[in-house]
């Protein structure tokens, strides 16, 4: 399958967001697919499982409490399948990071919410190893 391009001709990474909240869920759609990223999302935690197989994302964003299935055990399945897909997970609380910090269960960066965008922005570009972006464009408003 060929990769998509985008407008400048430069190949799109994919980012998966696994996140049941619906608002964070579309406004990190709508902000990362405005930097250019190609979009995949999944608002459970055995969905997410499913398309982490499936479309082979760049990068994940992997909120830790989700339905079906949570994060932490989304993060456990991929790493015991071998899959070192970098995975940001955004937890509700620091008690969480704590206590799953504490099962070393892989994730590569653990953001807190409520997060700052510019700065989960650097982290996704570091993890996906490209040179951050001077300028990701006016804040997005949601569209329909
Ligand atoms: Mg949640």
């Amino acid at each position: 399958m060929p990769e998509k391009q985008n407008k400048g001709g430069i190949v799109s990474k994919k980012i998966l967001v696994v996140e049941d909240e619906d608002s964070i869920r579309n406004v990190l759609e709508v902000r990362l697919k405005n930097c250019g990223f190609e979009v995949v999302t999944a608002a459970d935690g055995e969905d997410g499982l499913n398309k982490a197989r499936a479309e082979k994302p760049d990068l994940m964003i992997l909120d830790l409490g989700l339905p079906k299935l949570p994060g932490e055990e989304v993060c456990r399945q991929l790493r015991n399948e071998e899959n070192n897909v970098p995975i940001i997970m955004l937890t509700a609380k620091t008690e969480d990071v704590d206590r799953v910090v504490g099962k070393v269960l892989g994730a590569n960066y653990y953001m807190t919410k409520p997060f700052e965008w510019t700065e989960l922005l650097k982290k996704i570009y570091k993890y996906l190893d490209m040179e951050e972006q001077a300028e990701s464009g006016p804040a997005p408003s949601p569209e329909a």
